[in-house]
């Protein structure tokens, strides 16, 4: 084969489909933006260890997805493969939790890599926009948080989609209800694969999905059982502030999350329009998380949403994101002359803000009418020699197909006063 080939898992996002994506990631951050939250954007790679150590050796982002390497200079980083660590990483290497203004509300954008199984909605390359809320311990930072994702879906115009909630409770009643949880599995009938995950990590059991497992969970011990008084308390108030804001969840005992990390609040967002990939996004507390990578306690909550699969939702509803068109004013040379005024005209609106295009190439009539109508410019601007002559252009609305002569220097007035 004699041309290149996106890697396996991985695809290009190009034109025209690109604007939805770049729409989806805007659509995200802008509660985001609205709500305290500033930018923050950190490396692409890591040192190995922020991830096995912040994210638990035992997960399968940690053991079997990860893209770990050692540079040529024998340290060993990975590829992120989620973003709570690297942003938790950042914020306390810059000292913000000790600027006295707790809680550091940050919010990202980016490419995230996991070797997965490559499927519809699963690749090896991907893009989340993430939130944390970082050192404070405060269930309405919880609810803002699922209330900010929910408003995003919102905008998007989604509606098949549902939030799960759930609590894992923390440092004082989880433990207790993990040695229930083992002991109640340890008694099942498992392949060795999952008995070892009994042992290290039992909780995730309860999130395996396959049916031969799924069967045997019923009559499992419930965390919700063994929550203690304050996790209880903690996370009837975000439901409280849920309901409060209109939004609706569903309590899903048995959601765990993937990650180590989580604590008390865990939610994820599904969608129901997309087959087995069906997480939109997920996120929860996770309150251990500082420590585990060297930090002092830090009591933090955030989400991550993904946009590949944000973009396959809005497909499977049938929405169309109404984006602007991204050229309003096309320009049409014919002949040398009309080139060059035509250029600097195309210069003088494109300073002025208007989104202008050219048609490049030397392309006859025919061809360079066509090429603006592809890009869905509203109006063209045409000249020849013979309107050059008498000063004018001719400005020619796409949509009705009328056309009328504007002198030059009348032309930033005359299609300002047009599109506005
Ligand atoms: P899943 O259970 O589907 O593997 P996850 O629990 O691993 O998801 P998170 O780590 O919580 O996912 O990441 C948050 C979001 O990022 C997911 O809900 C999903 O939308 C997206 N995401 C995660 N992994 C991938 C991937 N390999 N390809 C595309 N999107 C992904
Ligand atoms: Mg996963």
């Amino acid at each position: 084969m004699s041309t290149f080939q996106a890697p396996k898992g991985t695809y290009d996002l190009i034109p025209p489909d690109s604007a939805t994506y770049l729409a989806v990631r805007e659509a995200i951050a802008a509660p985001l933006k609205n709500s305290g939250y500033g930018y923050i954007e950190t490396p692409g790679f890591e040192n190995v260890e922020l991830f096995s150590r912040g994210v638990g050796e035992s997960t399968d982002i940690v053991s079997k997805e990860m893209y770990a390497f050692e540079t040529k200079g024998g340290t060993k980083l990975a590829l992120r493969p989620e973003g709570t660590a690297s942003v938790l990483r950042a914020a306390l290497q810059a000292n913000l939790h000790k600027l006295g203004n707790l809680p550091v509300k940050l919010w990202y954008s980016g490419s995230y890599y996991r070797y997965e199984r490559p499927q519809k909605g699963r690749y090896r390359h991907f893009s989340q926009v993430g939130a944390e809320a970082i050192g404070a311990e405060d269930p309405a930072l919880d609810a803002e948080l699922i209330i900010l994702a929910d408003q995003a879906y919102r905008t998007l115009g989604l509606s098949q989609f549902r939030i799960l909630l759930n609590s894992l409770g923390d440092k004082e009643c989880r433990p207790v209800y993990r040695d229930a949880l083992q002991g109640f599995l340890r008694g099942l009938e498992l392949d060795e694969d999952t008995r070892r995950r009994v042992e290290i990590n039992p909780l995730r059991v309860l999130d395996d999905k396959r049916a031969v497992v799924q069967k045997q969970l019923v009559g499992a011990p419930l965390l919700r059982d063994y929550l203690c008084d304050a996790c209880k308390a903690y996370h009837e108030e975000v439901r409280e502030l849920l309901t409060a804001a209109g939004v609706a969840y569903q309590d899903d005992e048995k959601l765990v999350r993937g990650l180590d990390y989580y604590t008390r609040t865990t939610f994820e967002f599904v969608h129901d329009g997309l087959g087995s990939q069906s997480a939109v996004g997920g996120g929860g507390r996770y309150d251990g998380l500082s420590e585990m990578i060297g930090g002092p306690a830090l009591p933090s909550v955030g989400w991550a949403l993904g946009v590949d699969r944000t973009v396959l939702a809005l497909e499977a509803e049938g929405i169309e994101l109404e984006l602007p068109a991204t050229t309003s004013v096309f320009a049409v040379p014919l002949g040398e002359e009309a080139r060059r005024v035509l250029f600097g005209l195309v210069t003088e609106l494109r300073r002025a803000g208007v989104a202008t295009d050219f048609s490049y190439g030397g392309k006859g009539l025919k061809g360079a009418m066509k090429s603006a109508n592809r890009s869905g410019a509203r109006y063209a601007l045409v000249a020849g020699e013979r309107d050059l002559a008498e000063g004018v252009v001719q400005l020619k609305d796409m949509q009705s197909g009328e056309q009328s002569p504007v002198a030059l220097d009348a032309v930033l007035d005359a299609v300002r006063e047009r599109l506005a």
